[in-house]
Protein backbone atom coordinates (compact mmCIF):
# COMPACT_ATOMS: atom_id res chain seq x y z
CA UNK A 1 0.00 0.00 0.00
CA UNK A 2 1.32 3.45 -0.87
CA UNK A 3 1.81 6.23 1.56
CA UNK A 4 -1.16 6.52 4.40
CA UNK A 5 -2.11 10.38 4.90
CA UNK A 6 -3.82 11.12 7.95
CA UNK A 7 -6.11 13.41 5.67
CA UNK A 8 -6.77 13.64 2.20
CA UNK A 9 -9.35 16.16 0.86
CA UNK A 10 -10.98 15.69 -2.48
CA UNK A 11 -12.13 19.28 -4.07
CA UNK A 12 -10.52 23.33 -4.29
CA UNK A 13 -13.18 24.92 -3.63
CA UNK A 14 -14.18 26.88 -0.60
CA UNK A 15 -14.56 24.22 1.38
CA UNK A 16 -12.03 22.09 0.34
CA UNK A 17 -8.96 24.80 1.01
CA UNK A 18 -10.51 25.78 4.22
CA UNK A 19 -10.67 22.35 5.21
CA UNK A 20 -7.05 22.15 4.07
CA UNK A 21 -5.56 25.40 5.89
CA UNK A 22 -7.30 23.98 9.32
CA UNK A 23 -5.35 20.43 8.82
CA UNK A 24 -2.88 22.30 8.15
CA UNK A 25 -2.22 24.60 10.92
CA UNK A 26 -2.96 21.09 12.84
CA UNK A 27 -0.08 19.40 11.47
CA UNK A 28 -1.52 16.74 9.50
CA UNK A 29 -0.04 17.11 6.50
CA UNK A 30 -3.34 16.87 4.08
CA UNK A 31 -3.30 16.00 0.71
CA UNK A 32 -5.99 17.87 -1.45
CA UNK A 33 -6.97 16.87 -5.14
CA UNK A 34 -7.81 19.83 -6.66
CA UNK A 35 -9.62 18.66 -9.52
CA UNK A 36 -9.97 20.43 -13.16
CA UNK A 37 -11.55 23.71 -11.78
CA UNK A 38 -8.92 24.54 -9.44
CA UNK A 39 -10.67 27.13 -7.09
CA UNK A 40 -14.17 25.60 -7.59
CA UNK A 41 -17.31 27.91 -8.30
CA UNK A 42 -16.05 31.32 -7.07
CA UNK A 43 -13.52 31.19 -10.13
CA UNK A 44 -16.36 31.37 -13.20
CA UNK A 45 -18.10 35.03 -10.90
CA UNK A 46 -16.50 38.30 -11.15
CA UNK A 47 -16.43 40.97 -8.10
CA UNK A 48 -17.62 39.03 -4.42
CA UNK A 49 -19.17 41.51 -2.26
CA UNK A 50 -20.62 39.64 0.66
CA UNK A 51 -17.30 37.32 1.74
CA UNK A 52 -16.13 39.38 5.15
CA UNK A 53 -13.51 40.89 5.45
CA UNK A 54 -12.89 42.66 2.13
CA UNK A 55 -13.79 46.36 1.99
CA UNK A 56 -13.28 46.66 -1.43
CA UNK A 57 -15.19 43.81 -3.67
CA UNK A 58 -12.60 41.38 -4.30
CA UNK A 59 -12.88 39.24 -7.70
CA UNK A 60 -13.69 35.60 -7.39
CA UNK A 61 -10.62 34.02 -8.74
CA UNK A 62 -8.20 36.24 -6.98
CA UNK A 63 -10.52 35.10 -3.65
CA UNK A 64 -9.59 31.62 -4.24
CA UNK A 65 -6.36 32.01 -5.01
CA UNK A 66 -5.75 33.50 -1.96
CA UNK A 67 -7.55 30.91 0.04
CA UNK A 68 -5.03 28.49 -2.00
CA UNK A 69 -1.86 29.92 -0.84
CA UNK A 70 -3.03 30.00 2.57
CA UNK A 71 -3.31 26.44 2.60
CA UNK A 72 -0.11 25.93 1.08
CA UNK A 73 1.26 28.12 3.60
CA UNK A 74 -0.32 26.19 6.30
CA UNK A 75 1.30 22.57 5.31
CA UNK A 76 -1.16 21.36 2.82
CA UNK A 77 0.04 19.41 -0.52
CA UNK A 78 -2.03 20.41 -3.66
CA UNK A 79 -2.22 18.52 -6.21
CA UNK A 80 -2.96 20.42 -9.33
CA UNK A 81 -2.42 17.59 -11.92
CA UNK A 82 -5.73 17.81 -13.81
CA UNK A 83 -6.96 14.81 -12.54
CA UNK A 84 -10.75 13.47 -11.03
CA UNK A 85 -11.43 11.39 -8.34
CA UNK A 86 -13.18 7.90 -10.06
CA UNK A 87 -13.44 5.63 -7.63
CA UNK A 88 -13.22 5.34 -4.38
CA UNK A 89 -13.90 2.40 -1.38
CA UNK A 90 -14.63 3.36 2.05
CA UNK A 91 -15.93 -0.08 3.06
CA UNK A 92 -12.52 -0.44 4.88
CA UNK A 93 -9.89 1.92 6.48
CA UNK A 94 -7.47 3.50 5.73
CA UNK A 95 -9.62 4.10 2.48
CA UNK A 96 -9.02 4.59 -0.82
CA UNK A 97 -9.51 6.69 -3.23
CA UNK A 98 -8.37 6.33 -7.04
CA UNK A 99 -7.63 9.26 -9.67
CA UNK A 100 -8.25 8.82 -13.42
CA UNK A 101 -4.26 8.67 -14.08
CA UNK A 102 -4.34 5.48 -12.47
CA UNK A 103 -3.07 6.39 -8.97
CA UNK A 104 -3.91 5.14 -5.85
CA UNK A 105 -4.36 7.52 -2.40
CA UNK A 106 -4.88 5.97 0.68
CA UNK A 107 -5.82 8.33 4.17
CA UNK A 108 -7.58 7.23 7.53
CA UNK A 109 -10.06 10.39 6.94
CA UNK A 110 -11.37 11.64 3.69
CA UNK A 111 -12.97 15.19 3.46
CA UNK A 112 -15.40 15.17 0.18
CA UNK A 113 -15.91 18.88 -0.83
CA UNK A 114 -16.42 18.71 -4.88
CA UNK A 115 -19.17 21.18 -5.05
CA UNK A 116 -22.07 21.27 -7.09
CA UNK A 117 -21.99 22.54 -10.54
CA UNK A 118 -25.08 25.12 -11.45
CA UNK A 119 -27.16 23.61 -14.45
CA UNK A 120 -26.50 25.79 -17.36
CA UNK A 121 -29.18 26.18 -21.03
CA UNK A 122 -26.15 25.36 -22.77
CA UNK A 123 -25.80 28.02 -25.36
CA UNK A 124 -22.55 29.16 -26.76
CA UNK A 125 -23.98 32.63 -26.27
CA UNK A 126 -24.32 31.80 -22.51
CA UNK A 127 -20.73 30.55 -21.74
CA UNK A 128 -19.35 33.65 -23.35
CA UNK A 129 -20.84 36.16 -21.33
CA UNK A 130 -20.62 34.66 -17.97
CA UNK A 131 -19.37 37.06 -15.50
CA UNK A 132 -20.53 39.62 -17.29
CA UNK A 133 -24.13 39.28 -17.26
CA UNK A 134 -25.12 35.72 -17.06
CA UNK A 135 -25.12 34.21 -13.99
CA UNK A 136 -26.66 31.45 -11.86
CA UNK A 137 -26.54 33.31 -8.36
CA UNK A 138 -28.20 36.46 -7.78
CA UNK A 139 -27.22 36.61 -4.01
CA UNK A 140 -23.91 37.05 -5.25
CA UNK A 141 -24.02 38.96 -8.43
CA UNK A 142 -27.40 40.44 -8.34
CA UNK A 143 -26.26 44.08 -6.08
CA UNK A 144 -24.44 44.82 -9.66
CA UNK A 145 -27.81 45.21 -11.72
CA UNK A 146 -29.31 47.81 -9.30
CA UNK A 147 -32.11 49.85 -11.00
CA UNK A 148 -31.41 47.45 -14.01
CA UNK A 149 -33.27 45.08 -15.81
CA UNK A 150 -33.14 40.44 -15.05
CA UNK A 151 -34.52 37.89 -16.29
CA UNK A 152 -34.66 34.69 -14.38
CA UNK A 153 -34.66 31.43 -16.46
CA UNK A 154 -36.77 28.99 -14.24
CA UNK A 155 -39.73 27.75 -12.98
CA UNK A 156 -38.75 26.09 -9.49
CA UNK A 157 -38.24 27.32 -6.18
CA UNK A 158 -34.83 28.69 -7.12
CA UNK A 159 -36.20 30.80 -9.62
CA UNK A 160 -38.83 32.20 -7.73
CA UNK A 161 -36.47 33.15 -4.68
CA UNK A 162 -34.02 34.47 -6.98
CA UNK A 163 -36.96 36.66 -9.14
CA UNK A 164 -38.05 38.16 -5.31
CA UNK A 165 -34.74 38.68 -4.21
CA UNK A 166 -33.87 40.74 -7.19
CA UNK A 167 -36.82 42.91 -7.17
CA UNK A 168 -35.29 44.46 -3.99
CA UNK A 169 -32.66 45.44 -6.33
CA UNK A 170 -33.15 45.46 -9.83
CA UNK A 171 -35.65 48.05 -11.61
CA UNK A 172 -37.63 45.01 -13.43
CA UNK A 173 -37.66 41.17 -13.25
CA UNK A 174 -39.22 39.08 -15.97
CA UNK A 175 -39.26 35.26 -15.16
CA UNK A 176 -38.65 33.05 -18.37
CA UNK A 177 -40.23 29.48 -18.01
CA UNK A 178 -40.57 26.95 -20.80
CA UNK A 179 -44.52 25.21 -19.40
CA UNK A 180 -47.05 27.52 -18.39
CA UNK A 181 -46.97 26.31 -14.56
CA UNK A 182 -44.28 26.43 -12.05
CA UNK A 183 -42.68 23.86 -10.44
CA UNK A 184 -42.37 26.21 -7.38
CA UNK A 185 -44.25 24.99 -3.98
CA UNK A 186 -47.31 27.63 -3.74
CA UNK A 187 -46.22 29.89 -0.98
CA UNK A 188 -43.06 30.93 -3.50
CA UNK A 189 -45.46 31.16 -6.73
CA UNK A 190 -47.89 33.33 -4.66
CA UNK A 191 -45.03 35.47 -3.90
CA UNK A 192 -43.71 35.39 -6.91
CA UNK A 193 -47.47 36.74 -8.78
CA UNK A 194 -48.02 38.89 -5.83
CA UNK A 195 -44.87 40.62 -6.58
CA UNK A 196 -46.15 43.61 -8.91
CA UNK A 197 -42.47 43.78 -9.97
CA UNK A 198 -42.00 40.50 -11.43
CA UNK A 199 -43.40 39.54 -14.87
CA UNK A 200 -43.99 36.30 -16.36
CA UNK A 201 -42.86 35.06 -20.25
CA UNK A 202 -44.90 31.49 -20.01
CA UNK A 203 -43.97 28.69 -22.81
CA UNK A 204 -40.86 30.01 -23.64
CA UNK A 205 -37.36 29.13 -24.05
CA UNK A 206 -33.86 31.40 -24.21
CA UNK A 207 -31.93 30.92 -27.61
CA UNK A 208 -29.11 33.19 -27.26
CA UNK A 209 -28.12 35.88 -25.22
CA UNK A 210 -26.96 39.25 -26.82
CA UNK A 211 -24.74 41.12 -25.87
CA UNK A 212 -21.94 43.93 -26.62
CA UNK A 213 -18.14 43.32 -26.76
CA UNK A 214 -15.63 45.33 -25.43
CA UNK A 215 -16.37 45.67 -22.70
CA UNK A 216 -18.27 42.07 -22.84
CA UNK A 217 -21.60 42.65 -21.56
CA UNK A 218 -25.71 41.35 -21.76
CA UNK A 219 -28.00 43.82 -23.78
CA UNK A 220 -30.66 41.24 -23.94
CA UNK A 221 -32.21 37.60 -24.38
CA UNK A 222 -33.53 35.61 -27.84
CA UNK A 223 -36.91 34.14 -26.82
CA UNK A 224 -39.17 31.17 -28.68
CA UNK A 225 -42.54 30.67 -27.75
CA UNK A 226 -42.52 27.11 -27.70
CA UNK A 227 -46.13 26.45 -28.51
CA UNK A 228 -46.60 29.18 -31.76
CA UNK A 229 -42.46 29.36 -32.63
CA UNK A 230 -42.54 33.32 -32.37
CA UNK A 231 -39.47 34.27 -31.94
CA UNK A 232 -38.86 37.88 -29.68
CA UNK A 233 -36.22 39.69 -28.00
CA UNK A 234 -36.50 41.24 -24.64
CA UNK A 235 -33.90 44.07 -23.48
CA UNK A 236 -32.04 43.22 -20.12
CA UNK A 237 -28.98 43.73 -18.23
CA UNK A 238 -28.49 40.21 -16.58
CA UNK A 239 -29.57 36.73 -17.19
CA UNK A 240 -30.16 34.82 -13.92
CA UNK A 241 -29.83 31.25 -15.14
CA UNK A 242 -32.23 29.01 -12.45
CA UNK A 243 -32.75 25.84 -13.41
CA UNK A 244 -31.36 23.73 -10.72
CA UNK A 245 -28.01 22.30 -9.20
CA UNK A 246 -26.29 18.96 -9.33
CA UNK A 247 -23.97 18.11 -6.64
CA UNK A 248 -20.63 16.28 -7.56
CA UNK A 249 -21.19 13.28 -6.31
CA UNK A 250 -20.77 10.52 -9.54
CA UNK A 251 -17.54 9.64 -8.55
CA UNK A 252 -18.93 8.10 -5.32
CA UNK A 253 -20.83 5.03 -7.26
CA UNK A 254 -23.45 5.41 -4.26
CA UNK A 255 -20.57 4.79 -1.60
CA UNK A 256 -22.08 7.40 0.72
CA UNK A 257 -25.81 8.18 1.29
CA UNK A 258 -27.56 10.87 -0.11
CA UNK A 259 -31.08 12.52 -0.21
CA UNK A 260 -33.32 12.22 -3.14
CA UNK A 261 -31.78 15.02 -4.93
CA UNK A 262 -28.25 13.67 -4.69
CA UNK A 263 -26.92 15.63 -2.20
CA UNK A 264 -24.53 13.99 0.55
CA UNK A 265 -26.20 13.63 3.97
CA UNK A 266 -24.61 14.46 7.27
CA UNK A 267 -25.41 14.34 10.98
CA UNK A 268 -27.23 17.56 11.66
CA UNK A 269 -24.37 19.93 12.94
CA UNK A 270 -21.73 17.94 11.98
CA UNK A 271 -19.98 16.94 8.40
CA UNK A 272 -20.13 13.45 9.36
CA UNK A 273 -21.54 11.03 6.54
CA UNK A 274 -22.83 7.89 6.51
CA UNK A 275 -19.22 6.20 6.38
CA UNK A 276 -17.69 7.02 9.82
CA UNK A 277 -14.23 8.71 8.67
CA UNK A 278 -15.71 10.31 5.82
CA UNK A 279 -16.59 13.96 6.29
CA UNK A 280 -18.38 16.25 4.03
CA UNK A 281 -18.15 19.84 3.67
CA UNK A 282 -19.42 22.81 1.28
CA UNK A 283 -21.85 22.52 -1.81
CA UNK A 284 -21.79 18.86 -2.02
CA UNK A 285 -23.84 18.34 1.09
CA UNK A 286 -25.63 21.82 0.79
CA UNK A 287 -28.89 22.30 -1.58
CA UNK A 288 -29.87 25.40 0.67
CA UNK A 289 -27.31 27.77 1.54
CA UNK A 290 -24.64 27.09 -1.54
CA UNK A 291 -22.62 30.30 -0.02
CA UNK A 292 -18.93 30.48 -0.42
CA UNK A 293 -18.84 31.92 3.69
CA UNK A 294 -20.88 28.68 4.58
CA UNK A 295 -18.81 26.32 2.21
CA UNK A 296 -15.47 27.79 3.65
CA UNK A 297 -17.03 27.22 7.54
CA UNK A 298 -17.80 23.51 6.48
CA UNK A 299 -14.38 22.76 5.80
CA UNK A 300 -13.48 24.26 9.04
CA UNK A 301 -16.00 22.31 10.56
CA UNK A 302 -14.86 18.92 8.77
CA UNK A 303 -11.06 19.62 9.50
CA UNK A 304 -11.94 20.03 13.10
CA UNK A 305 -13.86 16.72 13.15
CA UNK A 306 -11.56 15.07 11.68
CA UNK A 307 -8.66 16.11 14.14
CA UNK A 308 -10.98 14.94 16.97
CA UNK A 309 -11.36 12.10 15.11
CA UNK A 310 -7.73 10.95 14.72
CA UNK A 311 -6.87 11.79 18.00
CA UNK A 312 -9.69 9.89 19.34
CA UNK A 313 -8.13 7.00 17.36
CA UNK A 314 -4.41 7.71 18.15
CA UNK A 315 -5.55 7.80 21.91
CA UNK A 316 -7.34 4.66 21.44
CA UNK A 317 -4.67 2.76 20.01
CA UNK A 318 -2.31 3.77 22.51
CA UNK A 319 -4.28 2.59 25.78
CA UNK A 320 -5.63 -0.38 23.65
CA UNK A 321 -2.03 -1.21 23.25
CA UNK A 322 -1.54 -0.61 26.73
CA UNK A 323 -4.14 -3.11 27.88
CA UNK A 324 -3.46 -5.50 25.59
CA UNK A 325 0.30 -5.78 28.11
P1 LIG B 1 -35.97 22.45 -9.69
O1 LIG B 1 -37.03 22.35 -8.66
O2 LIG B 1 -35.44 21.21 -10.30
O3 LIG B 1 -36.55 23.39 -10.81
C1 LIG B 1 -35.83 23.61 -11.98
C2 LIG B 1 -36.67 24.50 -12.89
O4 LIG B 1 -35.89 24.79 -14.03
C3 LIG B 1 -37.94 23.82 -13.37
O5 LIG B 1 -38.99 24.76 -13.42
C4 LIG B 1 -37.57 23.34 -14.77
O6 LIG B 1 -38.65 23.36 -15.67
C5 LIG B 1 -36.59 24.38 -15.21
N1 LIG B 1 -35.61 23.82 -16.12
C6 LIG B 1 -34.84 22.72 -15.96
N2 LIG B 1 -34.02 22.54 -17.02
C7 LIG B 1 -34.28 23.58 -17.86
C8 LIG B 1 -33.75 23.98 -19.11
N3 LIG B 1 -32.79 23.29 -19.72
N4 LIG B 1 -34.25 25.09 -19.69
C9 LIG B 1 -35.23 25.81 -19.09
N5 LIG B 1 -35.75 25.50 -17.90
C10 LIG B 1 -35.29 24.39 -17.28
O7 LIG B 1 -34.66 23.22 -9.14
P2 LIG B 1 -34.56 24.40 -8.07
O8 LIG B 1 -35.57 25.43 -8.29
O9 LIG B 1 -33.12 24.77 -8.04
O10 LIG B 1 -34.89 23.68 -6.70
C11 LIG B 1 -34.12 22.55 -6.30
C12 LIG B 1 -34.66 22.07 -4.97
O11 LIG B 1 -34.32 22.99 -3.93
C13 LIG B 1 -36.17 21.92 -4.97
O12 LIG B 1 -36.50 20.79 -4.22
C14 LIG B 1 -36.63 23.15 -4.27
O13 LIG B 1 -37.87 22.98 -3.61
C15 LIG B 1 -35.51 23.41 -3.27
N6 LIG B 1 -35.41 24.84 -2.97
C16 LIG B 1 -36.13 25.30 -1.91
C17 LIG B 1 -36.08 26.62 -1.60
C18 LIG B 1 -36.87 27.12 -0.44
O14 LIG B 1 -37.63 26.39 0.10
N7 LIG B 1 -36.68 28.35 -0.04
C19 LIG B 1 -35.34 27.51 -2.35
C20 LIG B 1 -34.63 27.02 -3.43
C21 LIG B 1 -34.68 25.65 -3.73
P3 LIG B 1 -39.87 22.32 -15.52
O15 LIG B 1 -40.67 22.81 -14.37
O16 LIG B 1 -40.55 22.43 -16.84
O17 LIG B 1 -39.23 20.99 -15.29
Amino acid sequence: MSTVHDILIIGSGAAGYTAAIYAGRANRKPVLLSGLQHGGQLTITTEVENFPGFGEPIMGPELMDRMKQQAIRSGATLIEDLILVDRVDFTRRPFTVWTDDGREWNARVVIVATGASAKWIGLPSEQKFMGHGVSACATCDGPFYRNRKAVVVGGGDTAMEEANYLTQLCSEVVVVHRRDTLRASKAMQDRAMRNPKIRFVWDSEVTEVLGAEAPPKVTGVRLRDLKTGAVTELATDALFVAIGHEPNTGFLHDALATDDRGYLTVEPGTTRTSVHGVLAAGDVADPFYRQAVTAAGMGCMAAIEAEHLLQHEAHLAVTGAAAGH
